[in-house]
Protein backbone atom coordinates (compact mmCIF):
# COMPACT_ATOMS: atom_id res chain seq x y z
CA UNK A 1 0.00 0.00 0.00
CA UNK A 2 1.15 3.62 -0.87
CA UNK A 3 -0.30 5.95 2.13
CA UNK A 4 0.58 9.65 2.42
CA UNK A 5 1.30 11.50 5.32
CA UNK A 6 -2.31 12.20 5.78
CA UNK A 7 -3.41 8.57 6.10
CA UNK A 8 -4.71 9.29 2.37
CA UNK A 9 -4.33 5.48 0.54
CA UNK A 10 -3.12 5.93 -3.39
CA UNK A 11 -4.17 3.44 -5.53
CA UNK A 12 -4.86 5.10 -8.12
CA UNK A 13 -1.88 6.16 -11.44
CA UNK A 14 -2.21 8.23 -14.00
CA UNK A 15 0.79 7.21 -16.36
CA UNK A 16 1.12 10.56 -19.29
CA UNK A 17 2.35 8.47 -22.27
CA UNK A 18 3.48 11.47 -23.97
CA UNK A 19 4.00 15.36 -23.98
CA UNK A 20 3.01 15.56 -27.96
CA UNK A 21 -0.32 16.47 -29.03
CA UNK A 22 -2.01 16.67 -32.44
CA UNK A 23 -3.83 19.23 -30.94
CA UNK A 24 -2.74 23.03 -29.80
CA UNK A 25 -5.47 23.65 -26.87
CA UNK A 26 -4.45 27.37 -25.35
CA UNK A 27 -5.14 26.70 -22.00
CA UNK A 28 -3.44 23.36 -21.64
CA UNK A 29 0.11 24.29 -23.84
CA UNK A 30 2.81 27.06 -22.92
CA UNK A 31 2.78 30.06 -24.58
CA UNK A 32 6.38 30.28 -26.15
CA UNK A 33 7.12 27.57 -29.16
CA UNK A 34 6.90 24.16 -27.55
CA UNK A 35 9.56 21.71 -28.15
CA UNK A 36 8.10 18.41 -27.77
CA UNK A 37 10.25 15.56 -25.15
CA UNK A 38 12.34 13.22 -27.77
CA UNK A 39 11.44 9.83 -27.94
CA UNK A 40 14.40 7.80 -26.29
CA UNK A 41 14.06 10.45 -23.41
CA UNK A 42 10.27 9.17 -22.41
CA UNK A 43 9.61 5.89 -20.98
CA UNK A 44 9.70 2.78 -23.61
CA UNK A 45 6.65 0.33 -23.29
CA UNK A 46 8.74 -2.25 -21.34
CA UNK A 47 9.45 0.35 -18.77
CA UNK A 48 5.89 1.65 -18.75
CA UNK A 49 4.72 -1.82 -17.92
CA UNK A 50 7.91 -2.90 -15.78
CA UNK A 51 6.77 0.63 -13.85
CA UNK A 52 2.86 0.08 -13.70
CA UNK A 53 3.53 -3.41 -12.34
CA UNK A 54 5.33 -2.03 -8.95
CA UNK A 55 2.43 0.33 -8.67
CA UNK A 56 0.21 -2.65 -8.92
CA UNK A 57 1.77 -4.86 -6.72
CA UNK A 58 1.79 -2.15 -4.46
CA UNK A 59 -2.37 -2.03 -4.77
CA UNK A 60 -2.98 0.62 -7.33
CA UNK A 61 -6.39 -0.38 -8.73
CA UNK A 62 -6.96 1.71 -11.73
CA UNK A 63 -4.50 3.05 -14.04
CA UNK A 64 -5.33 6.35 -16.71
CA UNK A 65 -3.38 6.79 -19.68
CA UNK A 66 -3.44 10.47 -20.78
CA UNK A 67 -0.86 12.95 -21.93
CA UNK A 68 -0.46 15.19 -23.97
CA UNK A 69 -2.71 12.66 -26.57
CA UNK A 70 -1.90 9.56 -25.50
CA UNK A 71 -3.65 8.12 -28.67
CA UNK A 72 -0.55 9.88 -30.90
CA UNK A 73 1.76 7.62 -29.34
CA UNK A 74 2.99 5.32 -31.92
CA UNK A 75 3.18 2.28 -29.87
CA UNK A 76 -0.53 3.08 -28.44
CA UNK A 77 -2.01 -0.15 -29.39
CA UNK A 78 0.94 -1.99 -27.84
CA UNK A 79 0.96 0.04 -24.46
CA UNK A 80 -2.99 -0.44 -24.13
CA UNK A 81 -2.71 -4.24 -24.78
CA UNK A 82 0.59 -5.03 -22.20
CA UNK A 83 -1.20 -2.89 -19.58
CA UNK A 84 -4.51 -4.89 -20.03
CA UNK A 85 -3.31 -7.82 -18.55
CA UNK A 86 -2.76 -5.99 -15.43
CA UNK A 87 -5.56 -6.80 -12.69
CA UNK A 88 -6.75 -2.94 -12.68
CA UNK A 89 -9.42 -0.73 -14.25
CA UNK A 90 -7.76 0.88 -17.15
CA UNK A 91 -8.95 4.18 -18.97
CA UNK A 92 -8.51 6.90 -20.95
CA UNK A 93 -8.61 10.01 -21.32
CA UNK A 94 -8.12 11.47 -24.77
CA UNK A 95 -9.11 14.19 -27.43
CA UNK A 96 -10.86 11.60 -29.47
CA UNK A 97 -9.10 12.04 -32.96
CA UNK A 98 -8.03 8.62 -32.85
CA UNK A 99 -10.44 6.11 -31.63
CA UNK A 100 -11.58 4.98 -34.91
CA UNK A 101 -7.56 3.48 -35.94
CA UNK A 102 -7.56 1.64 -32.23
CA UNK A 103 -10.95 0.86 -31.32
CA UNK A 104 -9.97 -2.89 -31.72
CA UNK A 105 -7.51 -2.69 -29.35
CA UNK A 106 -9.51 -1.06 -27.12
CA UNK A 107 -11.53 -3.45 -26.84
CA UNK A 108 -9.00 -6.57 -26.42
CA UNK A 109 -7.74 -4.96 -23.62
CA UNK A 110 -11.31 -4.53 -22.16
CA UNK A 111 -11.60 -0.73 -22.08
CA UNK A 112 -15.08 0.53 -20.68
CA UNK A 113 -14.74 3.78 -20.36
CA UNK A 114 -13.19 6.65 -22.12
CA UNK A 115 -12.82 10.94 -21.20
CA UNK A 116 -13.40 12.70 -24.50
CA UNK A 117 -12.17 16.14 -24.06
CA UNK A 118 -14.54 18.52 -25.63
CA UNK A 119 -14.93 21.95 -25.20
CA UNK A 120 -17.43 22.91 -27.81
CA UNK A 121 -20.36 21.71 -29.93
CA UNK A 122 -19.83 24.38 -32.89
CA UNK A 123 -17.20 23.16 -35.41
CA UNK A 124 -15.73 27.16 -35.68
CA UNK A 125 -15.25 27.40 -32.35
CA UNK A 126 -13.70 23.96 -32.02
CA UNK A 127 -10.87 25.19 -34.76
CA UNK A 128 -10.38 28.07 -32.20
CA UNK A 129 -10.02 26.11 -29.26
CA UNK A 130 -8.00 23.24 -30.50
CA UNK A 131 -6.32 25.02 -34.06
CA UNK A 132 -7.50 21.74 -35.62
CA UNK A 133 -10.32 20.85 -38.05
CA UNK A 134 -11.27 17.94 -36.62
CA UNK A 135 -14.73 18.26 -34.69
CA UNK A 136 -16.38 15.68 -36.94
CA UNK A 137 -14.29 13.09 -36.19
CA UNK A 138 -14.74 13.35 -32.84
CA UNK A 139 -18.15 13.97 -32.42
CA UNK A 140 -18.19 10.16 -34.95
CA UNK A 141 -15.52 8.44 -32.76
CA UNK A 142 -18.13 9.29 -29.88
CA UNK A 143 -21.21 7.93 -31.77
CA UNK A 144 -18.87 4.64 -32.22
CA UNK A 145 -18.01 4.18 -29.04
CA UNK A 146 -21.19 4.42 -27.56
CA UNK A 147 -22.82 1.72 -30.66
CA UNK A 148 -19.82 -0.57 -29.32
CA UNK A 149 -21.39 0.08 -25.69
CA UNK A 150 -17.94 2.00 -24.40
CA UNK A 151 -18.53 4.39 -21.76
CA UNK A 152 -18.10 7.90 -22.82
CA UNK A 153 -17.71 11.20 -20.39
CA UNK A 154 -17.14 14.12 -21.54
CA UNK A 155 -14.87 16.97 -20.48
CA UNK A 156 -15.55 20.42 -20.97
CA UNK A 157 -13.36 23.16 -19.40
CA UNK A 158 -15.62 26.23 -19.05
CA UNK A 159 -13.86 29.59 -19.52
CA UNK A 160 -16.34 32.76 -19.20
CA UNK A 161 -17.12 34.37 -22.63
CA UNK A 162 -15.66 31.61 -24.43
CA UNK A 163 -18.27 28.43 -24.24
CA UNK A 164 -19.75 29.09 -21.07
CA UNK A 165 -22.97 30.05 -23.20
CA UNK A 166 -22.73 26.18 -24.41
CA UNK A 167 -23.21 24.87 -21.09
CA UNK A 168 -27.36 23.88 -21.29
CA UNK A 169 -26.59 22.27 -25.04
CA UNK A 170 -23.96 20.36 -23.52
CA UNK A 171 -27.01 19.09 -21.13
CA UNK A 172 -29.58 18.83 -23.79
CA UNK A 173 -27.49 16.18 -25.06
CA UNK A 174 -27.39 13.71 -22.42
CA UNK A 175 -31.21 13.90 -22.87
CA UNK A 176 -30.93 10.71 -25.64
CA UNK A 177 -27.64 10.00 -25.34
CA UNK A 178 -26.13 7.80 -21.82
CA UNK A 179 -22.91 9.98 -21.71
CA UNK A 180 -21.90 11.94 -18.94
CA UNK A 181 -20.54 15.38 -18.73
CA UNK A 182 -17.72 16.93 -16.88
CA UNK A 183 -17.89 20.42 -16.28
CA UNK A 184 -14.43 21.17 -15.25
CA UNK A 185 -13.26 24.46 -13.73
CA UNK A 186 -10.46 26.26 -15.62
CA UNK A 187 -7.18 25.34 -13.92
CA UNK A 188 -4.10 27.51 -14.03
CA UNK A 189 -0.98 26.39 -15.14
CA UNK A 190 2.12 28.62 -16.19
CA UNK A 191 1.98 30.42 -19.79
CA UNK A 192 -2.04 28.99 -19.82
CA UNK A 193 -3.78 32.65 -20.32
CA UNK A 194 -5.08 31.78 -16.84
CA UNK A 195 -7.03 34.95 -15.03
CA UNK A 196 -9.69 34.30 -12.35
CA UNK A 197 -12.76 36.40 -14.14
CA UNK A 198 -12.28 33.74 -17.10
CA UNK A 199 -12.93 30.90 -14.63
CA UNK A 200 -16.39 29.81 -14.33
CA UNK A 201 -17.15 28.54 -10.81
CA UNK A 202 -19.14 25.28 -9.55
CA UNK A 203 -22.08 27.69 -8.07
CA UNK A 204 -22.30 29.50 -11.45
CA UNK A 205 -21.74 26.61 -13.83
CA UNK A 206 -24.98 25.00 -11.65
CA UNK A 207 -27.33 27.90 -11.76
CA UNK A 208 -26.61 27.86 -15.33
CA UNK A 209 -27.95 24.98 -15.59
CA UNK A 210 -30.93 24.47 -12.66
CA UNK A 211 -32.17 27.94 -14.92
CA UNK A 212 -33.40 25.24 -17.49
CA UNK A 213 -33.57 21.99 -15.76
CA UNK A 214 -34.54 20.85 -12.74
CA UNK A 215 -30.76 19.36 -10.99
CA UNK A 216 -30.68 16.74 -8.62
CA UNK A 217 -26.57 15.81 -6.81
CA UNK A 218 -26.45 12.18 -6.88
CA UNK A 219 -23.78 10.43 -4.16
CA UNK A 220 -20.81 9.73 -5.72
CA UNK A 221 -17.77 7.48 -5.16
CA UNK A 222 -15.44 7.71 -1.61
CA UNK A 223 -12.30 9.11 -3.95
CA UNK A 224 -14.60 11.40 -6.72
CA UNK A 225 -13.07 14.20 -8.01
CA UNK A 226 -16.60 14.90 -9.39
CA UNK A 227 -19.79 16.80 -7.96
CA UNK A 228 -22.70 14.36 -10.01
CA UNK A 229 -25.99 15.33 -10.95
CA UNK A 230 -28.91 13.90 -12.62
CA UNK A 231 -31.88 15.48 -14.33
CA UNK A 232 -34.96 13.24 -14.59
CA UNK A 233 -35.87 12.14 -17.77
CA UNK A 234 -32.52 12.43 -19.67
CA UNK A 235 -30.47 9.01 -20.40
CA UNK A 236 -26.93 11.02 -19.91
CA UNK A 237 -25.90 12.77 -16.67
CA UNK A 238 -23.58 15.67 -15.90
CA UNK A 239 -20.63 16.08 -12.86
CA UNK A 240 -18.61 19.41 -12.20
CA UNK A 241 -14.89 19.04 -11.49
CA UNK A 242 -14.47 22.12 -9.20
CA UNK A 243 -10.76 22.10 -8.49
CA UNK A 244 -10.68 25.73 -7.79
CA UNK A 245 -13.67 26.63 -5.88
CA UNK A 246 -14.66 23.44 -3.69
CA UNK A 247 -10.99 20.80 -4.03
CA UNK A 248 -11.60 17.35 -3.33
CA UNK A 249 -7.98 16.89 -1.97
CA UNK A 250 -9.17 15.26 1.55
CA UNK A 251 -9.70 12.24 -0.33
CA UNK A 252 -7.23 12.64 -2.97
CA UNK A 253 -5.73 8.87 -4.52
CA UNK A 254 -4.22 10.07 -6.95
CA UNK A 255 -0.32 9.98 -7.94
CA UNK A 256 0.63 11.22 -12.14
CA UNK A 257 3.69 9.83 -14.03
CA UNK A 258 4.96 11.92 -16.31
CA UNK A 259 5.66 10.70 -19.75
CA UNK A 260 9.43 11.50 -18.75
CA UNK A 261 9.30 9.48 -16.27
CA UNK A 262 8.80 11.85 -13.05
CA UNK A 263 6.46 10.90 -10.51
CA UNK A 264 4.00 13.84 -9.21
CA UNK A 265 2.75 13.16 -5.97
CA UNK A 266 -0.18 16.11 -7.07
CA UNK A 267 -0.99 18.12 -10.03
CA UNK A 268 -0.06 21.17 -8.33
CA UNK A 269 3.02 19.60 -7.24
CA UNK A 270 6.24 21.95 -7.92
CA UNK A 271 8.51 18.67 -6.97
CA UNK A 272 8.78 15.98 -9.03
CA UNK A 273 10.65 12.53 -8.38
CA UNK A 274 12.52 10.38 -11.55
CA UNK A 275 11.71 7.08 -11.36
CA UNK A 276 12.85 6.21 -15.05
CA UNK A 277 16.45 7.35 -14.48
CA UNK A 278 16.53 5.07 -11.52
CA UNK A 279 14.74 2.18 -13.02
CA UNK A 280 17.16 2.54 -15.86
CA UNK A 281 20.25 2.37 -13.47
CA UNK A 282 18.52 -0.90 -11.94
CA UNK A 283 17.95 1.23 -8.68
CA UNK A 284 14.95 0.03 -6.37
CA UNK A 285 12.11 2.39 -7.19
CA UNK A 286 9.87 1.72 -4.70
CA UNK A 287 11.18 3.51 -2.03
CA UNK A 288 11.71 6.79 -4.21
CA UNK A 289 7.82 6.20 -5.00
CA UNK A 290 6.80 5.87 -0.77
CA UNK A 291 8.87 9.06 -0.21
CA UNK A 292 7.08 10.92 -3.03
CA UNK A 293 3.73 10.21 -2.08
CA UNK A 294 4.69 10.48 1.90
CA UNK A 295 5.92 14.09 0.87
CA UNK A 296 2.26 15.18 -0.84
CA UNK A 297 0.99 18.28 0.69
CA UNK A 298 -2.41 18.75 2.09
CA UNK A 299 -3.90 20.48 -0.58
CA UNK A 300 -3.25 21.97 -3.87
CA UNK A 301 0.40 20.72 -3.84
CA UNK A 302 0.75 23.50 -1.36
CA UNK A 303 0.80 26.33 -4.30
CA UNK A 304 -2.54 27.45 -4.20
CA UNK A 305 -4.79 28.56 -2.12
CA UNK A 306 -8.58 28.84 -2.42
CA UNK A 307 -8.24 32.64 -2.37
CA UNK A 308 -8.16 32.10 -6.33
CA UNK A 309 -8.81 35.60 -6.96
CA UNK A 310 -5.48 36.86 -6.18
CA UNK A 311 -3.65 34.38 -7.96
CA UNK A 312 -1.50 34.94 -10.27
CA UNK A 313 -0.71 32.14 -13.15
CA UNK A 314 2.92 32.78 -13.55
CA UNK A 315 3.63 32.48 -10.03
CA UNK A 316 2.85 28.85 -9.94
CA UNK A 317 6.09 26.60 -10.07
CA UNK A 318 5.15 23.86 -11.66
CA UNK A 319 5.13 22.23 -15.19
CA UNK A 320 2.33 22.82 -18.25
CA UNK A 321 -0.74 20.36 -18.02
CA UNK A 322 0.58 18.97 -21.46
CA UNK A 323 3.68 18.22 -19.95
CA UNK A 324 1.77 16.67 -16.36
CA UNK A 325 -0.40 14.36 -17.83
CA UNK A 326 -4.20 16.04 -17.03
N1 LIG B 1 -5.18 15.02 -24.82
C1 LIG B 1 -6.08 14.40 -23.94
C2 LIG B 1 -7.35 15.22 -23.81
O1 LIG B 1 -7.38 16.36 -24.26
O2 LIG B 1 -8.30 14.68 -23.25
C3 LIG B 1 -5.52 14.08 -22.57
C4 LIG B 1 -4.67 15.12 -21.92
S1 LIG B 1 -5.51 16.61 -21.42
C5 LIG B 1 -4.18 17.49 -20.68
C6 LIG B 1 -6.50 16.03 -20.10
C7 LIG B 1 -7.62 16.92 -19.67
O3 LIG B 1 -7.09 18.08 -19.06
C8 LIG B 1 -8.50 17.40 -20.79
O4 LIG B 1 -9.85 17.10 -20.51
C9 LIG B 1 -8.29 18.88 -20.82
O5 LIG B 1 -9.44 19.55 -21.22
C10 LIG B 1 -7.94 19.15 -19.38
N2 LIG B 1 -7.23 20.41 -19.19
C11 LIG B 1 -6.11 20.84 -19.83
N3 LIG B 1 -5.75 22.06 -19.40
C12 LIG B 1 -6.66 22.42 -18.46
C13 LIG B 1 -6.84 23.57 -17.64
N4 LIG B 1 -6.01 24.59 -17.71
N5 LIG B 1 -7.89 23.59 -16.79
C14 LIG B 1 -8.75 22.54 -16.71
N6 LIG B 1 -8.62 21.42 -17.43
C15 LIG B 1 -7.60 21.36 -18.31
FE1 LIG C 1 -3.73 18.21 -26.51
FE2 LIG C 1 -5.47 17.40 -24.67
FE3 LIG C 1 -3.87 19.49 -24.19
FE4 LIG C 1 -5.78 19.76 -26.00
S1 LIG C 1 -6.07 19.36 -23.78
S2 LIG C 1 -3.61 20.39 -26.25
S3 LIG C 1 -5.89 17.74 -26.85
S4 LIG C 1 -3.23 17.41 -24.45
Amino acid sequence: MITDSFGRLHDYLRISLTDNCNFRCFYCMPEEEYDFTPASRLMQTHEILELAKIFVAQGVKKIRLTGGEPLVRKDAAQIITALGELPVELVITTNGTRIAELLPSLIQAGIKNINISLDTLQPEKFLLITRRDLFHQVRSNIELLLQHKIGVKINMVVMKGLNDGEISDFIEWTRHNPIQIRFIEFMPFSGNKWTSNKMCSLEEILSIIAKDFTVIPVSGEPNDTAKRFMIPGHEGSFAIISTMTAPFCSTCNRMRLTADGKLKNCLFSDGETDLLTALRNQEDVLPLIRASIWDKKKELGGQLGTHFEQLDADTINNRSMITIGG
